[in-house]
């Protein structure tokens, strides 16, 4: 079982998260087009490293939380709140 710590509850277990994405994947613009929008919602690279993803503490402080997870390893290398990594990010990247 994967552990995650999070940074308000603690090392908790997976069971009391909810996986809600792909935490790279920017959205496109409302004028972006429908291909624009089906590579955002569809495509994904399957690749085995580190990668970042939104989880959801939905058994704990319900805080969004970006998490930055080895695929192969399930390693987790970082763990922050989501308004610390959206305020890190260019504003088109939110
Ligand atoms: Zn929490």
């Amino acid at each position: 079982m994967l552990r995650i710590p999070c940074p308000w509850c603690g090392l908790r277990d997976e069971i009391e998260f909810r996986y809600r994405g792909d935490a790279t994947a920017i959205r496109p613009a409302g004028d972006g087009g429908v291909d624009a929008f089906f590579s955002y919602v569809y495509e994904r690279d399957n690749r085995r490293d580190w990668h970042l993803e939104w989880w959801l503490h939905t058994g704990g402080c319900r805080r969004l939380l970006e998490i930055e997870r080895h695929t192969l390893t399930h390693e987790i290398r970082s763990v922050r709140d989501s308004a610390e990594a959206l305020s890190a990010r260019p504003a088109a990247a939110r």
